[in-house]
This record gives structure tokens, sequence and C-alpha cells, in this order.
């Protein structure tokens, strides 16, 4: 994490988080001929829709798809995910067969960053001789001045080691960029498997640990001194992770926000250096500095005098190998699989190279990328369709608010102002990121890394104590998901996400207001979910809610918390209520408001069936079909303590149990599973 960017995303794409692409303009159904936008034979008409609509709806589809073996989860997500990635091949294969390519134009830059990645006997060939001179400057430091030298050095160009540092929008100040300081530098997903007592944590510790040393091995040690190596790394990462808030404790906006002055700073953490930090990183000490948790820099202070320069060297070593592993020979590639994907997540078999090069392609080139995508595939025309909807989404939304029965006036008055103040983008950048001055060359995949994340890095750091720019995307065209983006007050829809299953022009409404009308509902809840509340309408954070308000909005919020807890999908292991309350606000919402909005079609009025199905119904078919989804127990034990998002088939069985437009549309009586009882019921927008 290069800076604090508290987005409100959609869904979780795990490993693959960098992007994909793909096109709106072709048919994206296999079943082309026939397509109305609901695939009947998905359905398991065994199972009755009020007991479990999720296997109701899509309970055929999850018998007759497996997870491939080399995906840890699949679903509506990967399915578009996969097909962007052929057409993302497409387009930079094409950038080998221009002529006249400009050095430093895009073309340039995407095709020869591709290229020397898949060039893998180069690769093979210098295995880790392109790194020797890095890992120099981390032998070479004799004082703790040299350390901060090199950790500088480092987050510039590799990694994170320590903490994590970048720019970021002031969260009081929305207009203006300061600096910004979070806890980091562990190697492992999560704090808690550091220091909780279960069994899983102690496994993934011991084969952490192994791990660890095996790539030290494979970076030329000595077993004997790897192992060594391996417990000093765990010594250290373990003391940060202690000193490390939960996921639950950073959702927060105000706790997670602290202003220091650069005075402040020093005497927060006056054994650290910063002065030199940020020198040798070519900007000067910010004048502001967002610390986002200050006792772990207490901690961090302790630290850098109790632990000892070598072993803060081994450290450093490490985040250099551990963040370069993907970008090696295929001994490291095959190590950090067998860690990361294998163990980890159940991955059966590792994604082909072109998929991984891929990956980091759209990571360090994302918008050359996208704006050779959108070029090719993306129809102007989706970009007015999509507005259309979003636009009915808002009014459904503004509706809500004046209706609602528990927010008082003043306060109902100030989230319509916020509504009315939310900014919409969709499909891409109004003005793309430059590319200037960024060096990729045909030496080495690895250099080019370095390189590009030194350029990125850069470029971030140079926004602080500057006007934000409200017109940057933190998402590529190409992704397929969606934002809100609190400090802005924002929506973002990229170009990826506006087709099937979530959107497509020959679907009728129920199924484009039950896939993406609901996924933009779900957006613009975030702007008023437990996070998003706390930011008024220019982005800063600012309770404008009356205290009597606040309360009944906790107390609903804490019904959802509570009805989420009790779903176990997996062993002993619960869904987490509080960590993923946001996002279940947010469906909840988004699917409300959608519903509403779909009410004011002519498909809604008439009330013809399609395959048998009502309008409404076909509207909640078409959300499960969203979410459908088959997920390995690794990777779904590992989303459970990371992940904001609830577990697709929750993400159906949850909202909809609370909805009375499902118990209309689906005859769903009292006592039945799929209707939670009145007391339990929530209700918020
Ligand atoms: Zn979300």
């Amino acid at each position: 994490m290069k800076s604090k960017i508290k987005l409100s995303i959609l869904f979780l794409l795990g490993v693959f988080m960098t992007s994909v692409f793909t096109t709106s303009c072709q048919n994206n159904n296999s079943k082309a001929e026939n397509f109305d936008g609901i695939d009947t034979t998905n359905l398991d008409k065994s199972v009755k829709p009020q007991v479990d609509f999720y296997t109701y709806a899509v309970g055929n589809w999850v018998k007759n798809n497996p997870v491939p073996p080399d995906q840890t989860s699949w679903g509506a997500f990967m399915e578009l995910f996969e097909k962007t990635n052929k057409q993302v091949k497409k387009v930079i294969q094409a950038t080998s067969k221009l002529k006249d390519v400009k050095p430093g134009s895009i073309e340039q830059l995407v095709r020869d960053f591709y290229k020397t990645g898949m060039d893998s006997a180069n690769v093979e060939k210098l295995g880790i001789t392109p790194l020797k001179p890095e890992f120099k400057k981390i032998q070479n430091i004799k004082s703790r001045k040299g350390l901060f030298k090199v950790l500088a050095h480092m987050h510039l160009t590799s990694s994170a080691p320590m903490f994590s540092f970048g720019s970021a929008t002031d969260e009081k100040n929305s207009r203006f960029v300061i600096a910004y300081l979070a806890q980091g530098g562990i190697g492992l997903p999560d704090r808690d498997y550091y220091v909780n007592k279960n069994k899983r944590s102690e496994q993934v510790r011991q084969k952490y640990i192994k791990h660890v040393q095996k790539l030290f091995e494979l970076s030329g040690d000595s077993e004997a001194t790897a192992k060594k190596e391996a417990a000093t790394v765990m010594a250290i990462e373990t003391q940060l992770a202690k000193h490390s808030r939960t996921r639950v404790e950073r959702r927060d906006p105000n706790k997670n926000y602290n202003a220091f002055t650069f005075a402040k700073l020093q005497k927060l953490a006056p054994n650290f250096d910063w002065t030199t930090f940020f020198v040798s990183q070519g900007i000067k000490p910010p004048k502001k500095t967002d610390v986002g948790q200050p006792e772990f820099f207490q901690n961090l202070n302790k630290m850098i005098k109790t632990v000892k320069l070598d072993d803060w060297k081994t450290y450093l070593k490490w985040n250099l190998l551990r963040n370069s592993t993907p970008y090696l020979n295929s001994a490291f590639v095959k190590e950090s699989f067998n860690f990361g994907s294998k163990f980890m997540r159940g991955a059966k078999k590792m994604r082909p190279r072109w998929k991984r090069v891929l990956s980091s392609t759209n990571g360090a080139l994302g918008e050359a990328v996208g704006q050779l995508y959108v070029k090719k595939y993306f129809p102007e025309d989706a970009k007015v369709k999509a507005k259309a909807i979003v636009k009915t989404l808002l009014t459904a939304m503004g509706n809500s608010i004046k209706n609602n029965s528990w927010m008082s006036d003043k306060t109902k008055k100030l989230a319509l102002v916020k509504l009315d103040s939310f900014h919409v983008k969709i499909g891409y950048p109004d003005k793309w990121k430059d590319y200037t001055g960024l060096k990729i060359g045909t030496d080495s995949y690895i250099q080019n890394i370095l390189r590009a994340n030194e350029f990125a890095t850069k470029k971030d750091l140079e926004k602080i104590g500057k006007p934000a720019d409200k017109s940057e995307w933190e998402m590529n065209p190409q992704t397929v998901n969606a934002y809100y983006n609190p400090v802005n007050n924002e929506i973002v829809f990229p170009a990826a996400i506006l087709q099937y299953t979530f959107y497509d022009v020959r679907s009728d409404d129920a199924v484009n207001y039950g896939g993406m009308g609901a996924v933009i509902g779900h957006e613009i809840t975030h702007g008023f979910d437990d996070q998003g509340r706390q930011y008024d309408a220019n982005g800063n954070i600012k309770d404008w809610w009356t205290k009597e308000d606040a309360k009944k909005y906790k107390a609903r919020a804490q019904k959802i918390i509570n009805q989420f807890n009790a779903y176990v999908p997996i062993d002993s292991l619960h869904i987490n209520g509080e960590l993923t309350q946001g996002e279940n606000i947010a469906d909840l919402g988004g699917l409300t408001i959608s519903f509403a909005a779909f009410k004011k079609t002519k498909q809604y009025k008439e009330n013809k069936k399609i395959d048998g199905f009502t309008p409404a119904q076909r509207f909640y078919l078409s959300w499960a079909n969203v979410w459908k989804g088959n997920i390995r127990d690794q990777a779904l034990k590992l989303r459970l303590k990371t992940d904001p998002h609830s577990p697709g088939k929750y993400r159906v069985l949850g909202p909809l149990s609370n909805l009375t437009g499902f118990y209309n549309a689906f005859n769903v009586k009292p006592g039945d599973p799929m209707r939670q009882p009145k007391s339990k019921r929530v209700k918020i927008w």
C-alpha cells in the first residue's frame, strides 16, 4: 500500500487484486442466442426458494462449476476476470506488431514490459543477479543512519519494510494532500496470524517460517544461516504485529486519523531518523502527517534501539526477497506459489505465465494498458446508459432518505446535501496518468518492476502538500469492480464492470437492476455505511448526525452485525459481523434502492413473466447470479479472516432475508428460513 486509500470496493479479488480487462461490446454469454440474462439451468428446483434461496437460484451452477485448478475461487466475477484477461492479452500483444513505436510511448512501455516478463529463458538465466546491487546496499549498512537511508530506498523502489508510507488526501481538509504513515511491515496477510493461539494460526506460522527459510536458501545462504534468518524475521514481524490494530479497530476513520506536525512526529518516535528517511526519498519533511496508528510507531521507536542492526539487515533482505519472488527464476516463483497460493489459498496449479505477467503489467502500467483497452473495446454509449441508471438510483436513495422513518429532519437534510454532492465516474478517467520519464527496457523483468515502482512512488510523494486532484482514479478502467471513495464523495464504475452478469443491453430491466443497479446502489450506500456516514458532503471526517440519530443508526447496524455473526460458513468459523458490516449494510441498502428504482420501470408495471418468472423474481435471481461461486476451504478461511465482504452465498442469503420485496416475490411466509423474524429484521435505507 503506497497511499491511504479507504475505498469501499464491491469485491475482493484476493491475490489477483491488480486488475483485469474486458469488453463491453461483445457477447459475453456463452448461450448468446437465447440470451435473456437469467440462465434457468443454473437453478436447483429441488430446493425451495423460501428455505435456501441461494441454492435454489444457482445450486446447479455451483454443482457444475468447480474451482479450476489454477484458481482459488470461481464465480461470476472470476468468469469475467478470465474473459477479460484474454482480451487484454490481445490488446497487449497487438503492441508488438506496431511499427514506428516511439521510445517512451505507452505502446513501447506496455510492449517491452510484457515481452520482458514473458521471456522466461532470460529470467532463468539471470536468476537473482539483477538484485545483487540491492542486496549489496543492505549488506553495506554500517550504522543506524545507513539503515534509514536504505529503508527509504526500499520504500521507493521495492517494498515497504517496517510500515506504510505515502501521500493521502487529508481526511479533515479534503482539498489537500498530506503525508500518511500507517502500521505494516509484516509478511502474513493479517496481524492475527502472529498472535492468535488457534490451530490454523499456529499452522500458518510454522509454514511461514519454513517458507522464509527456503527463500533465504534460494538466495544463496546456507541452511543453517537461513534457519537463523527466518527466526529473526519472525521475531521482528511478531513484534510489529503485536502492536498493530485489528481490521475491526481500523474501521473507525476518526480513531485512525491523527494529525502530526513534523516536530510532533519526531517526538513520537525520536529514535527514528525521520529527516534521513524523507530526504533520502527526495522530499522535504512533511509539515503535516496523518499517523494512522501512533502506538505502532511508539513501539517501532523502541524496536529501533532494541533490535540489533544485523537483525534489521536480515529483515530488510527478507522484504526485498519477498516482494521480488514473482519476478525471479522458477525456483523462487514455485516456492512463492507453494506458500501463498497452495498452502494459504488451496490452489492446485500455478496460473500460466502469461496471466501472471499480465497482472503485473496491469499493476505497473494500469492506465497505459487502460488507454489501449478502452480505445478498442469500450463503447461510448455504455457510458451514457450507465449514467442514466445511476441517476435513477440516486433518485431512489434520495426518496429513501426523505421517507425514512427513524431519522430526524435535521440529519435528513444533511444526508440529502451529501447525496446531492456525489460525484460519479464511469468507464475511464478524463485525464490519463502521465508516464513520461518512466524507463521500461528489455534488460530484465525485475529491473522493470523496480523502475516502475520508483516512478509510481515518486509520483505519489510529489503530491504531498499540494491540492488534491479529484480527477484521479484509484482503479484501472479494465478492473471488474467498483468503489466509493469517501474523501472525494464519489462512486466509480470502471468500464469492465459494465457488462454481463452485471449489465447487458440484451437483458431485461429486472436483470440489469438486480445486477448493475444493485451494485450502483451498493456503492451509493457506502456513503452512508458505518464508515461513510462519518464523512460529510465535502469528504471531510465530520460528525453531521444528531446524537439521537447516530444512536438509532448504530442500533440498526448492530442488528446486521448480529445477523452475520450467526453465519458459520466452514468448521467453527463464523462471519465477522463487525468487520463485514459496511459491506452488508451496502448490499442491503443497494438492493432496497435498486428495487425501488426498478419498480418505476415499464417491465415491473406490466408484470409479464419471462421463463416462468415475474419481473420481481427475476430481479432477485439476477442478484444471486452475480454472487454464485465456489471457493476452496483454505481461501474461504483466509477471506473470513481478512475480507470485509461476506462470502458470496451470504451476500445473497443475508440481505434478501430482510426484504419485504423478496418475501412478496417468492411468497416467503413467517417462519420460513429466508424470512428474518420481526425482532431481528433490519431496514436502514
Ligand atoms: Zn462495497
